[in-house]
């Protein structure tokens, strides 16, 4: 895929922050070219070269490219005619993000789309693939950009990165994931678990829980955003089981297929779940097709009307 010249731009911009970075302070001339390299060769890399976290620069470094990030903009004419009333990271995510389906890489929920004047761009967070915390020198490299829904983002993440590349490099491998595909999609890797009883919302085929793939998913925080849509699924749906008058499992079973019948998100636009049409779908196909998690379901339905003392079933 060749480059539009708004992401040439970018890159460019983005490139001349870290040489500021690293040309403004007190380096010495050894280390400025492990960073470089690092950075040069991204993410097409063997080796990282810069990664003593115990050393003073590293800390200071960490600082300044974390700032530098946080704190993105561009005001040159040229960014103005480029991208008009965009901020620089809503610039990158238009020139970047350009798949108008584009999912957050972790949870796999649709980003949604905003306009400002004639621009459509994807609204999504920027997320680092590698930490800044532990990678500052790709802090500002373009390559490791991810877009994420705010609550992946925003969600826990794991408190340990790998200690070494290696096992990195090995995650994503088990993962079948390239730093050079765009974009990135991990979601690919797993579905989710709808049962209420099980433990683990989060299914992966072939991943074992000690292997570095799924210790990966783990940092970036997904088994329990999984936890967390799937109590949210169930939260909707007995919101909805509120306002419907359900006294049969025939009248629950009519209710969810009239749900799971096209469009009905969008016309409950407050009842879907942000933009995860597809796990919403999931979610009643399971039960659905399935007659023992119907029947476990209306059970359920009437332990809960007889705790709300909504109407009563008998
Ligand atoms: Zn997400």
């Amino acid at each position: 895929m060749t480059e539009s010249s708004e992401l040439k731009f970018l890159r460019g911009v983005l490139r001349e922050r870290f040489d500021k970075v690293i040309k403004n302070n007190q380096i010495a001339l050894a280390e400025i070219k492990k960073i470089e390299n690092d950075y040069e060769s991204f993410p097409h890399i063997n080796c990282i070269e810069f990664n003593d976290e115990s050393s003073t620069l590293f800390k200071s470094l960490k600082d300044l490219f974390e700032e530098k990030f946080k704190h993105l903009k561009c005001e040159s004419q040229e960014f103005k005619k480029m991208f008009g009333d965009l901020n620089f990271k809503q610039a990158f995510c238009y020139s970047y993000f350009t798949d108008k389906q584009y999912r957050c890489c972790f949870c796999g929920q649709l980003l949604e789309i905003s306009k400002k004047n004639d621009k459509e761009f994807v609204h999504a967070d920027i997320e680092h693939i590698l930490p800044k915390s532990k990678y500052p020198q790709f802090a500002l490299h373009p390559d490791n950009f991810a877009p994420a829904c705010k609550e992946c983002n925003q969600g826990e993440k794991g408190d340990k990165f790998f200690d070494t590349f290696d096992e990195f490099k090995k995650a994503l491998s088990q993962l079948n994931v390239n730093l050079t595909d765009k974009p990135l999609k991990l979601w690919k890797n797993y579905s989710f678990d709808f049962s209420k009883l099980s433990k683990t919302k989060l299914k992966l085929n072939y991943l074992n829980k000690e292997s570095e793939g799924y210790k990966l998913i783990e940092y970036y925080g997904i088994p329990k955003r999984a936890d967390i849509i799937i109590s949210h699924c169930y939260d909707i749906l007995f919101n909805i089981i509120k306002h419907s008058d359900i006294r049969s499992p025939a009248s629950l079973e009519r209710l969810l297929e009239n749900m799971a019948s096209s469009n009905w998100h969008e016309l409950n636009d407050g009842y879907s779940i942000n933009n995860s049409p597809q796990i919403w779908q999931e979610f009643l196909e399971w039960i659905l097709y399935s007659e023992s998690n119907l029947v476990a379901l209306w059970e359920e339905v009437k332990d809960y009307s007889r705790n709300v003392n909504n109407y009563l079933i008998t």
